[in-house]
Protein backbone atom coordinates (compact mmCIF):
# COMPACT_ATOMS: atom_id res chain seq x y z
CA UNK A 1 0.00 0.00 0.00
CA UNK A 2 1.37 3.41 -1.21
CA UNK A 3 0.08 6.35 1.31
CA UNK A 4 1.11 9.06 -1.12
CA UNK A 5 1.75 8.95 -4.66
CA UNK A 6 2.96 11.99 -6.32
CA UNK A 7 2.67 11.67 -10.12
CA UNK A 8 4.74 14.42 -12.44
CA UNK A 9 2.65 14.78 -15.63
CA UNK A 10 -1.00 13.66 -15.19
CA UNK A 11 -1.10 12.13 -19.31
CA UNK A 12 -2.11 8.76 -20.38
CA UNK A 13 0.87 6.70 -18.67
CA UNK A 14 0.91 8.86 -14.99
CA UNK A 15 -3.19 9.00 -15.17
CA UNK A 16 -3.28 5.42 -15.56
CA UNK A 17 -1.51 4.32 -13.28
CA UNK A 18 -3.55 7.10 -10.67
CA UNK A 19 -6.71 5.28 -12.00
CA UNK A 20 -5.37 2.03 -11.66
CA UNK A 21 -3.59 2.15 -8.02
CA UNK A 22 -6.49 3.71 -7.10
CA UNK A 23 -9.45 1.42 -8.52
CA UNK A 24 -7.18 -1.44 -6.81
CA UNK A 25 -7.80 0.46 -3.24
CA UNK A 26 -3.94 0.23 -3.11
CA UNK A 27 -3.24 4.14 -2.85
CA UNK A 28 -4.70 6.43 -0.14
CA UNK A 29 -3.75 10.05 -2.02
CA UNK A 30 -2.93 10.77 -5.48
CA UNK A 31 -0.92 14.41 -5.73
CA UNK A 32 -0.75 15.27 -9.40
CA UNK A 33 1.43 17.88 -11.04
CA UNK A 34 1.69 19.10 -14.92
CA UNK A 35 3.17 21.83 -16.70
CA UNK A 36 -0.21 23.49 -17.64
CA UNK A 37 -2.94 24.06 -15.00
CA UNK A 38 -5.41 23.24 -17.35
CA UNK A 39 -4.15 19.39 -17.11
CA UNK A 40 -4.00 19.90 -13.68
CA UNK A 41 -7.78 20.67 -13.27
CA UNK A 42 -8.47 18.37 -15.91
CA UNK A 43 -6.76 15.27 -13.54
CA UNK A 44 -8.64 16.69 -10.40
CA UNK A 45 -12.12 16.99 -12.17
CA UNK A 46 -12.03 13.27 -13.49
CA UNK A 47 -10.72 12.15 -10.37
CA UNK A 48 -7.61 11.08 -11.32
CA UNK A 49 -5.69 12.56 -8.40
CA UNK A 50 -6.80 14.28 -5.37
CA UNK A 51 -4.79 17.05 -5.09
CA UNK A 52 -2.93 19.19 -8.11
CA UNK A 53 0.18 20.78 -6.33
CA UNK A 54 1.37 23.88 -7.85
CA UNK A 55 4.84 22.88 -8.32
CA UNK A 56 7.08 20.00 -8.58
CA UNK A 57 8.39 20.27 -5.16
CA UNK A 58 4.86 20.53 -3.51
CA UNK A 59 3.86 17.29 -5.22
CA UNK A 60 6.78 15.22 -4.13
CA UNK A 61 7.65 16.82 -0.60
CA UNK A 62 5.45 14.56 1.34
CA UNK A 63 5.48 11.53 -1.55
CA UNK A 64 6.22 7.82 -0.69
CA UNK A 65 6.72 7.07 -4.34
CA UNK A 66 7.02 9.41 -7.28
CA UNK A 67 6.14 8.60 -10.54
CA UNK A 68 7.59 11.05 -13.29
CA UNK A 69 5.63 10.46 -16.72
CA UNK A 70 6.15 13.54 -18.68
CA UNK A 71 7.76 13.37 -21.82
CA UNK A 72 11.39 12.22 -22.36
CA UNK A 73 12.81 15.93 -23.37
CA UNK A 74 11.18 17.26 -20.38
CA UNK A 75 12.42 14.50 -17.60
CA UNK A 76 15.96 15.97 -16.77
CA UNK A 77 14.75 18.90 -15.45
CA UNK A 78 11.50 17.58 -13.95
CA UNK A 79 14.64 15.56 -11.92
CA UNK A 80 16.44 18.28 -11.17
CA UNK A 81 13.38 20.21 -9.71
CA UNK A 82 12.39 17.92 -7.08
CA UNK A 83 15.65 16.54 -6.18
CA UNK A 84 16.02 18.62 -3.05
CA UNK A 85 12.66 18.22 -2.08
CA UNK A 86 12.01 13.94 -2.17
CA UNK A 87 11.95 12.98 1.12
CA UNK A 88 15.47 10.42 1.76
CA UNK A 89 13.20 7.04 2.27
CA UNK A 90 10.96 7.90 -1.02
CA UNK A 91 11.11 5.98 -4.10
CA UNK A 92 11.12 7.70 -7.49
CA UNK A 93 10.45 5.90 -10.75
CA UNK A 94 9.24 6.91 -14.16
CA UNK A 95 7.38 5.62 -17.29
CA UNK A 96 9.84 7.00 -20.57
CA UNK A 97 9.98 5.07 -23.18
CA UNK A 98 13.93 5.07 -23.81
CA UNK A 99 16.07 4.30 -20.84
CA UNK A 100 19.57 5.59 -21.24
CA UNK A 101 18.75 9.18 -21.52
CA UNK A 102 16.46 8.96 -18.57
CA UNK A 103 18.85 6.90 -16.01
CA UNK A 104 21.78 9.59 -17.21
CA UNK A 105 20.05 12.24 -16.52
CA UNK A 106 18.03 10.99 -13.07
CA UNK A 107 21.80 10.20 -11.96
CA UNK A 108 23.25 13.51 -12.65
CA UNK A 109 20.27 15.39 -10.97
CA UNK A 110 19.19 13.12 -7.81
CA UNK A 111 23.04 12.93 -6.32
CA UNK A 112 22.70 10.87 -3.42
CA UNK A 113 19.31 10.04 -4.13
CA UNK A 114 20.18 8.15 -7.21
CA UNK A 115 19.87 4.45 -5.87
CA UNK A 116 16.21 4.92 -4.62
CA UNK A 117 15.41 5.62 -8.60
CA UNK A 118 13.81 2.65 -10.36
CA UNK A 119 13.88 3.65 -14.10
CA UNK A 120 10.77 1.74 -15.73
CA UNK A 121 8.53 1.64 -19.08
CA UNK A 122 5.52 0.18 -19.27
CA UNK A 123 4.77 -1.68 -22.62
CA UNK A 124 1.24 -0.32 -22.58
CA UNK A 125 0.00 3.24 -24.37
CA UNK A 126 -2.45 4.27 -27.37
CA UNK A 127 -2.09 7.03 -29.81
CA UNK A 128 -3.85 9.66 -27.48
CA UNK A 129 -2.49 12.21 -24.88
CA UNK A 130 -3.39 14.02 -21.58
CA UNK A 131 -5.21 12.75 -18.81
CA UNK A 132 -8.64 12.40 -20.90
CA UNK A 133 -6.87 9.37 -22.36
CA UNK A 134 -6.07 7.67 -18.89
CA UNK A 135 -8.18 4.36 -18.18
CA UNK A 136 -7.66 2.64 -14.79
CA UNK A 137 -6.84 -1.07 -16.96
CA UNK A 138 -4.26 0.46 -19.09
CA UNK A 139 -1.61 -2.35 -17.72
CA UNK A 140 -3.96 -4.85 -17.09
CA UNK A 141 -1.94 -8.19 -19.42
CA UNK A 142 0.77 -5.80 -20.60
CA UNK A 143 4.75 -5.66 -19.73
CA UNK A 144 6.39 -3.69 -17.61
CA UNK A 145 10.20 -3.35 -17.40
CA UNK A 146 12.65 -1.88 -15.06
CA UNK A 147 15.99 -1.32 -15.99
CA UNK A 148 17.98 -1.27 -12.33
CA UNK A 149 21.37 0.16 -12.77
CA UNK A 150 24.11 -1.01 -10.08
CA UNK A 151 23.35 1.63 -7.89
CA UNK A 152 19.83 1.21 -7.33
CA UNK A 153 18.93 -0.18 -4.03
CA UNK A 154 17.16 -3.60 -4.61
CA UNK A 155 14.25 -2.98 -2.35
CA UNK A 156 13.41 -0.21 -4.01
CA UNK A 157 13.01 -2.33 -7.55
CA UNK A 158 11.08 -5.00 -5.68
CA UNK A 159 8.85 -1.96 -4.24
CA UNK A 160 8.66 -0.39 -7.58
CA UNK A 161 7.95 -4.46 -8.92
CA UNK A 162 4.80 -5.08 -6.68
CA UNK A 163 3.01 -1.80 -6.98
CA UNK A 164 2.81 -2.76 -10.92
CA UNK A 165 1.93 -5.88 -10.62
CA UNK A 166 -1.40 -4.88 -8.16
CA UNK A 167 -1.92 -3.18 -11.83
CA UNK A 168 -2.21 -6.33 -13.12
CA UNK A 169 0.66 -5.98 -15.44
CA UNK A 170 3.77 -8.81 -15.76
CA UNK A 171 7.49 -7.22 -15.05
CA UNK A 172 9.98 -8.07 -16.33
CA UNK A 173 13.82 -6.81 -15.68
CA UNK A 174 16.48 -6.13 -18.36
CA UNK A 175 19.98 -4.28 -18.86
CA UNK A 176 19.45 -0.92 -19.91
CA UNK A 177 20.46 -0.66 -23.47
CA UNK A 178 18.89 -4.06 -24.14
CA UNK A 179 15.94 -2.10 -23.50
CA UNK A 180 16.82 0.54 -26.12
CA UNK A 181 17.70 -1.99 -28.76
CA UNK A 182 14.28 -4.14 -28.29
CA UNK A 183 11.97 -1.28 -28.24
CA UNK A 184 13.55 0.67 -31.18
CA UNK A 185 12.94 -2.20 -33.17
CA UNK A 186 9.04 -3.16 -31.79
CA UNK A 187 8.32 0.46 -30.83
CA UNK A 188 10.43 3.30 -31.77
CA UNK A 189 11.04 2.41 -35.54
CA UNK A 190 7.31 1.10 -36.26
CA UNK A 191 6.05 4.98 -35.13
CA UNK A 192 9.03 6.13 -37.56
CA UNK A 193 7.81 4.49 -40.74
CA UNK A 194 4.14 5.21 -40.48
CA UNK A 195 4.81 9.22 -39.33
CA UNK A 196 6.78 9.05 -42.59
CA UNK A 197 3.95 7.56 -44.46
CA UNK A 198 1.10 9.07 -43.58
CA UNK A 199 3.25 12.05 -43.59
CA UNK A 200 4.29 11.96 -47.27
CA UNK A 201 0.81 10.89 -48.65
CA UNK A 202 -0.44 13.84 -46.90
CA UNK A 203 1.84 16.12 -48.86
CA UNK A 204 0.67 14.83 -52.37
CA UNK A 205 -2.02 16.87 -53.59
CA UNK A 206 -4.53 14.21 -54.31
CA UNK A 207 -4.07 13.11 -50.78
CA UNK A 208 -7.73 13.58 -49.78
CA UNK A 209 -8.72 11.41 -52.96
CA UNK A 210 -5.73 8.78 -52.34
CA UNK A 211 -7.01 7.95 -48.55
CA UNK A 212 -10.59 7.83 -48.92
CA UNK A 213 -10.00 4.09 -50.34
CA UNK A 214 -7.83 3.33 -47.43
CA UNK A 215 -9.74 0.66 -46.02
CA UNK A 216 -8.43 -1.68 -42.65
CA UNK A 217 -5.00 -2.40 -44.03
CA UNK A 218 -3.88 1.09 -43.92
CA UNK A 219 -5.60 2.07 -40.74
CA UNK A 220 -4.02 -0.64 -38.52
CA UNK A 221 -0.83 0.71 -39.90
CA UNK A 222 -1.46 4.11 -39.46
CA UNK A 223 -3.07 4.12 -36.27
CA UNK A 224 0.32 4.97 -34.89
CA UNK A 225 1.30 7.89 -36.82
CA UNK A 226 -1.69 9.77 -34.47
CA UNK A 227 0.77 9.40 -31.80
CA UNK A 228 2.14 13.26 -29.96
CA UNK A 229 4.54 14.54 -32.05
CA UNK A 230 6.71 16.19 -29.40
CA UNK A 231 6.39 12.93 -27.37
CA UNK A 232 8.04 11.41 -30.79
CA UNK A 233 10.44 13.63 -31.32
CA UNK A 234 11.86 13.42 -28.08
CA UNK A 235 11.82 9.52 -27.95
CA UNK A 236 13.63 9.32 -31.31
CA UNK A 237 16.30 12.13 -30.12
CA UNK A 238 16.64 10.13 -26.55
CA UNK A 239 17.21 6.75 -28.55
CA UNK A 240 19.47 7.95 -31.41
CA UNK A 241 21.73 5.59 -31.92
CA UNK A 242 19.15 2.41 -31.68
CA UNK A 243 17.12 3.71 -34.03
CA UNK A 244 19.95 5.03 -36.39
CA UNK A 245 21.28 1.09 -36.94
CA UNK A 246 17.81 -0.24 -37.66
CA UNK A 247 17.00 2.57 -40.04
CA UNK A 248 20.25 1.99 -41.58
CA UNK A 249 18.66 -2.18 -42.05
CA UNK A 250 15.95 -0.94 -43.04
CA UNK A 251 17.23 1.10 -46.39
CA UNK A 252 18.81 -2.12 -46.91
CA UNK A 253 16.02 -4.54 -46.64
CA UNK A 254 13.92 -1.94 -48.85
CA UNK A 255 16.76 -1.40 -51.50
CA UNK A 256 16.56 -5.36 -52.15
CA UNK A 257 12.59 -4.88 -52.28
CA UNK A 258 12.65 -2.34 -54.83
CA UNK A 259 15.38 -4.28 -56.78
CA UNK A 260 13.54 -7.15 -56.81
CA UNK A 261 10.23 -5.14 -57.94
CA UNK A 262 12.28 -3.35 -60.93
CA UNK A 263 13.64 -6.67 -61.90
CA UNK A 264 10.24 -9.03 -61.65
CA UNK A 265 12.20 -11.28 -58.81
CA UNK A 266 9.20 -12.45 -57.77
CA UNK A 267 11.13 -15.03 -56.06
CA UNK A 268 12.83 -12.99 -53.66
CA UNK A 269 9.32 -10.94 -52.64
CA UNK A 270 7.39 -14.32 -51.42
CA UNK A 271 10.59 -15.08 -49.71
CA UNK A 272 11.00 -12.11 -47.68
CA UNK A 273 7.22 -11.83 -47.28
CA UNK A 274 6.32 -15.68 -46.43
CA UNK A 275 9.47 -14.60 -43.85
CA UNK A 276 7.66 -12.01 -42.45
CA UNK A 277 3.78 -13.62 -42.34
CA UNK A 278 5.46 -16.48 -40.72
CA UNK A 279 6.87 -15.05 -37.93
CA UNK A 280 3.98 -13.07 -37.38
CA UNK A 281 1.39 -15.48 -37.24
CA UNK A 282 3.01 -17.67 -34.64
CA UNK A 283 3.90 -14.29 -32.00
CA UNK A 284 0.17 -12.88 -32.26
P1 LIG B 1 0.85 12.73 -22.20
O1 LIG B 1 1.07 13.87 -23.12
O2 LIG B 1 -0.46 12.05 -22.19
O3 LIG B 1 1.16 13.23 -20.71
C1 LIG B 1 2.31 13.96 -20.37
C2 LIG B 1 1.94 14.92 -19.25
O4 LIG B 1 3.14 15.60 -18.86
C3 LIG B 1 0.93 16.01 -19.65
O5 LIG B 1 -0.05 16.10 -18.64
C4 LIG B 1 1.76 17.30 -19.69
O6 LIG B 1 1.00 18.42 -19.27
C5 LIG B 1 2.85 16.98 -18.67
N1 LIG B 1 4.09 17.72 -18.88
C6 LIG B 1 4.73 18.01 -20.04
N2 LIG B 1 5.89 18.66 -19.79
C7 LIG B 1 5.97 18.79 -18.45
C8 LIG B 1 6.91 19.38 -17.56
N3 LIG B 1 8.01 19.96 -18.02
N4 LIG B 1 6.67 19.31 -16.23
C9 LIG B 1 5.55 18.72 -15.75
N5 LIG B 1 4.61 18.15 -16.54
C10 LIG B 1 4.82 18.19 -17.86
O7 LIG B 1 2.04 11.70 -22.47
P2 LIG B 1 2.09 10.15 -22.11
O8 LIG B 1 1.65 9.37 -23.29
O9 LIG B 1 1.43 9.92 -20.80
O10 LIG B 1 3.67 9.93 -22.01
C11 LIG B 1 4.37 10.20 -20.81
C12 LIG B 1 5.70 9.46 -20.81
O11 LIG B 1 5.44 8.06 -20.93
C13 LIG B 1 6.63 9.84 -21.96
O12 LIG B 1 7.95 9.90 -21.48
C14 LIG B 1 6.48 8.68 -22.93
O13 LIG B 1 7.68 8.47 -23.64
C15 LIG B 1 6.18 7.52 -22.00
N6 LIG B 1 5.36 6.44 -22.59
C16 LIG B 1 4.32 6.72 -23.43
C17 LIG B 1 3.57 5.67 -23.96
C18 LIG B 1 2.41 5.95 -24.88
O14 LIG B 1 1.97 5.03 -25.59
N7 LIG B 1 1.87 7.13 -24.91
C19 LIG B 1 3.87 4.35 -23.62
C20 LIG B 1 4.91 4.11 -22.73
C21 LIG B 1 5.66 5.16 -22.22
Amino acid sequence: MINRLAVIGVGLIGGSLALSLKSKEAVNEVVGYSRSDEARQEALSLGIIDKAADSIAEAVVDADVVFVAVPMGAMASVFAEMSEHIRPEAIITDGGSAKAQVVSSAREALGDKFKQFVPGHPIAGTEKSGPAAAFATLYENHRIVLTPVSETDSAATAKIKMMWQLTGAEVFEMDVEHHDTVLAATSHLPHVLAFNLVGMLAQRDDCDEVLRYAAGGFRDFSRIASSDAVMWRDICLANKQAILDLLDEFHQGINKIEQAIKEDDGEYLVEVFERAKKARDSRF
